[in-house]
């Protein structure tokens, strides 16, 4: 019998938990350990923040589901790593802490044979000076309360344009290494949409903030894509569609503090400037939990464990930009010291940022982290989950579910504005997340007839379809696993 602990119950966890439970006999035990009681579709967060959906149509209770299904379940966060045991419990652990109910604040030692952390990103709201949700006019829709507050700010401000209120609104990157570029940038199209539908669109002045060197970044160095008959760079076609819609933009912009309605940013040529706004939105920095490991003598091995993120099968080796290659990509998530612990995701250290360094006369960094969205993160946990029911299976480790963001496509639909006849969307899609030169040398890494972008109703509809598809998988009704992640 083997015990499997999940770290997480967000899209990668998720799908971890209920491909192992499926397929896995009921003599192994699945156990999901994570703080939220409820899962969430993180995507539709967008349309929370503009007061399209209620929060409640993008969640649901995680226990009931849990409990029907004979999958474990624990609501309590984990502290830290003990990948050997201690002087006491011979088999390794992780150590949890409840944080609901009568067992709110107690500790457990939870131990397992297979270990999957998915724990995401931490929403690093500290690393900015006076970026706290719902504060300072600033707003964030990483969470669903998040862009419940999100909505009630812009819905404040809408009304008192109606009353005659000019208005200034401030979307993108809180940070100067934030990523998300794509949630900002679909959070900005859907809010100047949504100014339209109450007719005060007149009323605001729309800036796009960013820290990306170029429009289209999104954190992936850019895309040459095919656009209809014709090849685009992400940055024209953002640009075309900013333009459109009367967007203006700040880029080269590393915030560093806010203010009551007032963001402070440096910009790569050194230069500290300042933007006000009415109403903002400003994707913080995304960091490593914190954890800490230690060995059986409990002894402090964190380095073995992490490096922000988790280590896993990656080429961690410092090197120059132009030395960085997409082997330098893991396959199968697999931490190097202890290869019972895997961490599909956003969990992962990355190599290297995707985007070219850039760095400020100051020596600041300014340039996006690289993304890992929803796509790669369902099908790393997938692959995981396989190489541990393998395993489980033939008694001996096996590893042959493999894949690569190197190898990877990344479907990125950003709705711009909602409605089934007068939605929006644009849609870039990426092959491969991270550039490969070798393969694709004269269309910047990435193969042309699978890199795309478009604009246009059927966008939304597929964001839509995507929303419902995705809930209906994540509550496991009948026939779930034939939807691909
Ligand atoms: C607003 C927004 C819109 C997005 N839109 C898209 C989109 O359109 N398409 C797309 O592909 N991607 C999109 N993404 C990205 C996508 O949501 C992420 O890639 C995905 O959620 C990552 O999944 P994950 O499971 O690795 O992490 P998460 O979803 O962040 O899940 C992490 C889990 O770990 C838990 N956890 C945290 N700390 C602990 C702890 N100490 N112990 C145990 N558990 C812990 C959390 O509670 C959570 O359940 C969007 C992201 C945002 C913020």
């Amino acid at each position: 019998m083997s015990k499997i602990v999940i770290l997480g119950a967000g899209i990668s966890g998720h799908v971890a938990a209920a491909h192992l439970r499926r397929k896995l006999s009921k003599e192994h035990e699945v156990v999901v350990v994570s703080p939220n009681s409820n899962y969430q579709w993180v995507p539709s967060n967008i349309w929370v923040g503009i007061g399209r959906m209620k929060s409640e149509k993008i969640l649901f209770p995680l226990a009931p589901l849990y409990k029907k299904k004979g999958i474990g379940y624990k609501q309590a966060k984990a502290l830290s790593f003990h990948p050997e045991g201690d002087k006491k419990e011979e088999k390794p652990y992780i150590l949890a802490e409840y944080v609901v109910g009568e067992n709110k604040g107690q500790q457990e030692k939870v131990t397992y044979d297979y270990l999957i952390n998915a724990t995401g990103p931490k929403l690093d709201f500290e690393a900015t000076e006076g970026l706290i949700p719902g504060q300072n006019k600033a707003y964030s829709v990483c969470t669903y309360s998040h862009a419940d507050h999100a909505w009630a700010g812009l819905k404040a401000l809408i009304q008192e344009m109606k009353k005659g209120k000019k208005a200034k609104i401030l979307i993108g990157t809180g940070h100067a290494k934030s990523t998300c570029q794509g949630a900002a940038f679909e959070y900005i199209l859907n809010v100047e949409q949504e100014l339209r539908n109450h007719k005060v669109r007149d009323m605001a002045e729309i800036t796009w903030i960013s820290n990306e060197y170029s429009l289209g970044d999104f954190g992936m160095d850019g895309v040459l894509m095919s656009y209809g008959d014709m090849i685009m760079k992400s940055s024209e076609m953002v640009e075309m569609i900013f333009d459109d819609r009367g967007i203006k933009w700040i880029l080269e912009a590393g915030v560093n503090k806010i203010e009551d309605g007032i963001a402070h940013y440096e910009n790569l040529d050194g230069e500290q400037k300042s933007e006000t706004y009415d109403f903002a939105m400003l994707i913080p920095a995304f960091s490593g939990h914190g954890f800490k490991a230690f060995d059986k003598n409990e002894k402090e091995i964190t380095e073995k464990l992490f490096k922000g993120f988790m280590l896993v099968d990656a080429d961690y080796t410092q090197k120059p930009y132009e030395e960085w290659s997409v082997q330098d990509w893991p396959e199968t998530y697999q931490n190097p010291s202890y290869k019972n612990i895997f961490a599909p995701g956003i969990a992962f250290a990355p190599p290297h940022t995707i985007s070219k360094p850039r760095f400020s006369k100051n020596g600041t960094a300014i340039f996006p982290a690289p993304p890992r969205t929803g796509m790669p993160s369902g099908i790393t946990a997938k692959l995981v989950s396989e190489n541990i029911i393998d395993s489980i299976k033939t008694n001996k480790e096996s590893l042959n579910h493999r894949g690569s963001m190197g190898n990877m496509g990344a479907a990125c639909i950003a709705s711009a504005g909602f409605g089934f006849w007068k939605g929006s969307g644009v849609s870039i899609t990426t092959f491969p997340i991270v550039p490969d030169f070798e393969k694709y040398p004269d269309s910047h890494g990435r193969h042309l007839g699978k890199t795309f972008g478009a604009i246009g109703l059927a966008g939304h509809w597929l964001k839509l379809m995507l929303h419902h598809a995705f809930i209906y998988k994540a509550k496991m009704k009948p026939f779930w696993w034939l939807i691909p992640e």
